[in-house]
């Protein structure tokens, strides 16, 4: 009550404050994410002046992510079946997945040959073979500042395998929580899944990821299934971004027509083995691409794609590819 008197007899400087403030969020407004705008504004016209002073904090760094210099380099490695996404910003590097076991000798020397050092990330997305195979190896093989891991176990062998490789080298993994955002280079990832403690498919702990650089944003599904994108969807109002890795190769547990909606992709890549045995990518999720015109880049027909940002726009080193299906 006492601050509340304080503040009304201050009412000229606060209008005077909230004057400079809203001239301030009208010249960097355009850059903005409308939900941050509606918390400022609302925020300005309420007494709390130090939230607004808190937030004009974030959005002068968010405004200055819009702004890059040097370029973003997504590639979509060749692994067969499985996934494996190599991404690098300047000098920072990030691996989330390393395919099957086999493709052991092809990941690393592609590694090698793009000449990674190591990595400030190493993400598994979650404990399928196909995933994590030759995950353990890149742990060997690499220093690392941070793994990420969805809080999950299994039994098997490769799990087991990529756990003591990283006890081997004195790490933990680091469990994301949904929402948390962090720093790669000039890029900032944010978390968008798993969000509850526990669920009935190990595809539904998938860590999915929305990484932003400049004005282009990518998400990274795993094999997050369609429960799980119902609670992204019902967790973050913006979704939207300019390439969508399609969760599990293009099965149809994934992309929903609600998430592809919000994610409103300008470009589809689906990582998926030729002639592989669990008939991906499906006709469904082909239909929903297709329908919608997105052009889609598939690892089975171009083999490794190479995706580059400038921050304002995305080039493929590659042609699109087609829209056939193995399943329905
Ligand atoms: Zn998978």
């Amino acid at each position: 009550m006492a601050r509340r008197k304080k503040l009304k007899n201050s009412s000229l400087l606060q209008v005077l404050i909230g004057v400079v403030i809203l001239a301030f969020i009208t010249v960097i407004g355009g850059n903005l994410d409308s939900d941050l705008l509606d918390k400022l504004q609302q925020d300005v016209q309420t007494d709390s002046l130090e939230n607004v002073q808190d937030d004009t904090t974030s959005i002068s760094s968010n405004n200055a992510e819009t702004k890059v210099d040097g370029n973003l380099v997504v590639d979509f490695i060749d692994v067969g079946q499985g996934d494996s996404i190599l991404i690098r910003q300047g000098e920072h590097a990030m691996l989330i997945d390393g395919g099957t076991s086999e493709c052991k000798d092809d990941l690393l020397s592609f590694l090698k040959s793009e000449g990674i050092e190591k990595f400030d990330y190493i993400v598994g997305t979650h404990p399928h073979e196909d995933h994590i195979g030759s995950l353990d190896d890149v742990v060997n093989e690499y220093d690392f500042d941070t793994i990420l891991f969805p809080k999950v176990t299994t039994t098997t062998n490769t799990f087991e395998n990529l756990v003591n490789a990283v006890n081997s080298k004195g790490k933990k993994f680091t469990t994301p929580l949904s929402g948390t955002e962090y720093t790669l280079g000039d890029a900032t990832f944010k978390i968008l899944a798993p969000s509850s403690d526990s669920y009935q498919s190990l595809n539904n702990y998938s860590i999915v990821i929305k990484l932003t650089y400049g004005n282009n944003s990518f998400i990274f599904t795993g094999d997050a299934e369609s429960l799980s994108e119902t609670e992204i969807l019902n967790s973050f109002d913006d979704l939207s971004a300019d390439v969508l890795k399609l969760g599990h190769h293009g099965s149809t547990t994934s992309t929903s027509m609600k998430f592809l909606n919000a994610v409103s992709p300008k470009y589809a890549v689906v990582s998926v083995g030729k002639d592989n045995s669990y008939n991906h990518p499906t006709k469904t999720t082909m239909d929903k691409i297709k329908d919608k015109g997105i052009p889609l880049y598939r690892t089975d027909e171009q083999g490794t794609i190479e995706c580059v940002s400038d921050g304002e726009n995305i080039t493929f080193n590659v042609e699109p590819g087609s829209y056939n299906y193995m399943g329905e």
